[in-house]
């Protein structure tokens, strides 16, 4: 079964396109054009996701998303806001409000659909997802196995676990002591220094084996893997 996507836009030609590039992904996609609409049409045939812009006429994005955390029956669905507004306290807010994630307008499209894939993964607990894939990798989460354009890879385990760690966040920079948190685990003590040695490991992997995505460096920042078409 395709998974169902409620676009809620006013922006007629960014749901279009929107709608033009979920379906061409394989997802069912529905426009609500205000936030009135896109409850109407919650309450009629619950999404898998929403892709819900922030500056809607009626009622905002933010006052749909405190709705339907309200709402038993809604609380779980997750919730992508959009929203060309950058500053800091816009994103805190969204996200105080319940939202799941969020994306900053113009976004890049490949960026969205690994976000809304994520996001399902997550929410789609019964069906917990075994392999996930990011342009030409694909990994197998119970067997340790990865695969880049169709051939086995080897990998050790940190290297592993960094690559699942950054799939499964697309786009998200991550500084070193968080990656040494997540991927390493908060009670072992390594050096940040450690981290660099991983990542250069891992992306030379990646590079030997015509992966498309790649690990980024950001300057001051830490890293962040890129999606690219
Ligand atoms: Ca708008």
């Amino acid at each position: 079964m395709k998974p169902y996507v409620l676009v809620v836009e006013d922006e007629d030609s960014l749901s279009t396109l929107l709608q033009y590039n979920f379906e061409k992904e394989g997802y069912e996609v529905e426009i609500a054009k205000d936030g009135e609409e896109a409850l109407l049409k919650i309450n009629e045939r619950k999404p898998d996701i929403i892709l819900l812009d922030w500056m809607l006429p009626k009622l905002s994005g933010i006052e749909v998303c405190r709705r339907l955390r309200l709402n038993k029956n809604q609380q779980k669905i997750p919730v992508i806001m959009l929203t060309a507004r950058g500053d800091e306290t816009d994103k805190i807010t969204g996200l105080d409000y319940g939202a799941d994630d969020y994306v900053l307008k113009p976004f890049s499209l490949p960026l969205l659909f690994a976000r809304t894939r994520a996001l399902i993964r997550r929410s789609s607990s019964s069906i917990v997802e075994e392999i996930l894939t990011s342009g030409n990798i694909e990994i197998d989460t119970k067997a340790l196995r990865v695969k880049i354009n169709h051939n086995q890879v080897h990998l050790g385990p940190t290297e592993f676990r960094l690559l699942e760690h950054f799939i499964s966040n697309p786009g998200r920079v991550y500084s070193r002591e968080q990656l040494l948190d997540s991927v390493w685990g908060r009670n072992i003590f390594v050096e940040a220094r450690t981290v660099d040695v991983h990542i250069g490991r891992l992306r030379k992997i990646l590079k030997q084996n015509g992966a498309n995505d790649t690990i980024r460096t950001v300057r001051s920042a830490g890293y962040s893997f890129e999606i690219k078409q």
